[in-house]
């Protein structure tokens, strides 16, 4: 299904929605801490979905068994939340979730430190949080995708991080995943931005290598080299002006 141009009505949706995934993150913001469970994370993520009168749109979807993705240091996406999993001081851990309200997607993820991190994952979130940053300011009426995937591109490698190339942004809406694919890196792609389309963007970067791989669990993307990795995400709707951030509190 294409990305399309939402109505002035599906985007007030969307916007419920995506202060929706805004609250859950400023939860996890601070609740992320040495000593904590990705279980007791994704019971609160479910929690505030609920409260709100939201649907948590990760839960059952190709059978994603949880409500948040939370990915643990070298994982990078898809991480399955667990009671056994307790989140340790200098661990990074990637949040990602998503609410539906009225049909209607919302779609954001970040990285959270815990406790005291190493300067070098210091640096990874910074500069996964600013390529995040760098693309979403590039989607204006009559840009190019591909002026977004540049963007990211660019300010990963002026780091030296590695972009994972197998996973990235996605029209959303109607469903989570939609037309078109968000590369994180140039490909010469001509598709044109227009007003109205609704679209996530989500740097992936590593502090090492771009090989990934899925574990046994058939879910958790891990890097190969096993370096950390950071995931930023916000869902823009594009205007006739300035990018319009969805998945912040508005
Ligand atoms: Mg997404």
């Amino acid at each position: 299904m294409s990305a399309g141009r939402k109505s002035r009505e599906e985007i007030k949706i969307m916007r419920y929605a995506g202060n929706v995934v805004a609250l859950v993150h400023e939860a996890m913001r601070k609740e992320v801490k040495p000593g904590v469970s990705t279980k007791y994370l994704d019971d609160i993520a479910a929690k505030i979905i609920k409260e709100n009168k939201c649907i948590p749109t990760f839960l059952g979807y190709g059978g994603f068994p949880a409500v948040i993705c939370a990915s643990v240091n070298d994982n990078v996406v898809h991480g399955i939340p667990s009671e056994d999993e307790i989140l340790k001081e200098g661990d990074i851990i990637s949040i990602d979730v998503g609410a539906t309200y009225h049909g209607m997607v919302g779609d954001g993820a970040w990285t959270y430190p815990v406790g005291e991190i190493s300067d070098d994952c210091k640096m990874l979130l910074e500069t996964t949080e600013k390529a995040l940053f760098a693309g979403i300011e590039k989607m204006r009426d009559g840009a190019f995708l591909d002026d977004v995937s540049g963007a990211v591109e660019d300010v990963a490698n002026a780091k030296g991080l590695g972009i994972v190339r197998q996973y990235g942004g996605h029209g959303v809406g109607h469903q989570m995943h939609e037309e078109p694919f968000v590369f994180n890196y140039r490909v010469g792609n001509k598709y044109l931005l227009k007003s109205g389309m609704t679209i996530a963007v989500e740097p992936m970067l590593n502090l090492g290598g771009d090989d990934v791989y899925v574990q046994e669990d058939k879910w958790t993307v891990t890097t190969k080299d096993h370096k950390p990795s950071a995931h930023f995400e916000h869902t823009i709707h594009i205007t006739d002006g300035e990018p319009d951030i969805l998945t912040i509190l508005s």
